[in-house]
């Protein structure tokens, strides 16, 4: 597939080399975006269901690498390959493996800390129950912990738009007068309190999060969702400004309390809001790839405001996304933005280190041996291997001579 990426990624690079080796984090990354094509072969044949097998064929369907320079931006096309890969992943073993593999896959590329996030929901086909989802993520992701050096954390999502997925039809078969909308609302508390009871037991839930359509499904719609996972100490991070304007920001951080925003793409639109959420120190998730695969505004990578919020001084931390649809790495995706916004190894650092500073926290284990002591740790190692302070003062010199 490499050959249909309008950048040219050179594996041999020293530039590519060097970022391989940094320590790095993924604070937004959609396990069911994430499975490696092999996995979904093995399933298909395991578990009987009818899609094609063919590699070829399953890449095409499932890998958007044709969309990235394209003016046709296919959100229909993008999303139906979740219909694949959500289809595969609703009995916990196959849950618990394709967790497994991605934080392997993460580790395998220096990823340190990984926040991997899903939405119960989508996994309820059969008729799991959203705790023996979410145990099983955990369980593949503490597997992986054991055997590589990464920290991982899990972010719980609930859906903005009506899912029809196993759990939300029993809903409307129970409810026969209900709406999709009051439907999709009451599936959204419930998954806030799952969030909360789960956070509780398992130190790796870290967050909350609301994905999904943003256009008609405004965020503040789920205000009692969030509510819930405020009250229950569980940090909050919305998906906002990635398919409609700054608005959307707007409800997710005055309205919901986000900690952090995913994507975030349509922030410059509004000075004012983005003054605030720099003044506020509220990480911006960018991942640039999906947002060329999605976004019709941009047909290259260069016209992605990333460099503007750089330049703002913006908290951007640049994530994966989905490394299946997106086919892309953490690697790959800091490679993509120090080729298209000229940025030097410190810049880099910089942005690494920023996906260090914004981690999560689960708040009902502080001091056991879990990700919160792990991640302080790691911290500190980190900022010393970067060797922040260098690298700081370096950009720093070079913004203070741009703005001269
Ligand atoms: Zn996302």
């Amino acid at each position: 597939m490499e050959n249909k990426i309008p950048m040219h990624i050179d594996k041999e690079d020293p530039l590519y080399k060097a970022i391989f080796e940094l320590p790095k984090t993924d604070l937004h990354c959609h396990l069911d975006g994430s499975l490696r094509i092999d996995t979904i072969i093995d399933l298909i044949g395991k578990q009987g269901v009818t899609f094609p097998v063919d590699r070829a064929k399953l890449e095409e369907q499932l890998i958007m690498d044709d969309m990235v320079y394209s003016k046709e931006k296919s959100l229909e096309r993008y999303l139906k390959a979740f219909d694949i890969t959500c289809a595969l992943m609703q009995d916990t073993e196959s849950i618990e493996r394709i967790a497994y593999e991605l934080a392997e896959d993460a580790a395998q590329e220096n990823v340190k800390y990984l926040e991997v996030r899903f939405a119960p929901i989508l996994h309820t086909n059969k008729g799991l129950t959203m705790e023996e989802i979410t145990s099983a993520v955990c369980k593949g992701l503490a597997r992986a912990e054991e055997k590589y050096d990464i920290v991982t954390g899990v972010i719980i999502c609930a859906m903005r738009h009506f899912v029809p997925c196993g759990i939300e039809l029993n809903l409307l078969k129970s409810l026969p007068y209900i709406d999709y909308e009051t439907a999709s609302v009451l599936m959204a508390v419930q998954t806030a309190r799952h969030a909360v009871a789960m956070a509780k037991k398992d130190h790796h839930i870290v967050g909350f999060d609301l994905a999904g359509g943003e256009k008609d499904n405004p965020a503040k719609r789920y205000r009692e969702a969030f509510k819930i996972a405020t009250e229950g100490h569980v940090p909050i991070t919305i998906h906002a400004g990635e398919a409609f304007g700054p608005e959307s920001i707007q409800q997710a951080v005055v309205d919901n309390h986000a900690k952090r925003i995913g994507h975030g793409t349509n922030l410059h639109k509004n000075e004012l809001l983005m003054t605030f959420v720099t003044n506020e120190r509220i990480p911006l998730e960018v991942c640039i790839t999906s947002n060329l695969q999605t976004n019709p505004e941009f047909t290259r990578y260069e016209e992605h405001p990333l460099k503007k919020y750089m330049d703002n001084r913006l908290r951007t931390t640049i994530c994966t996304d989905n490394r299946l649809m997106s086919n892309t790495t953490v690697t790959k995706e800091l490679y993509i933005v120090a080729k298209a916004f000229n940025l030097d190894l410190d810049h880099i650092k910089i942005l690494i280190s920023h996906g260090f500073n914004s981690a999560l926290y689960n708040c009902y284990f502080p001091e056991s041996a879990n990700a919160y002591k792990a991640m302080r740790k790691l911290r500190s190692k980190v900022t010393k291997e970067l060797n922040y302070r260098d690298a700081l003062d370096n950009v720093n010199e070079s913004y203070n001579q741009n703005t001269k």
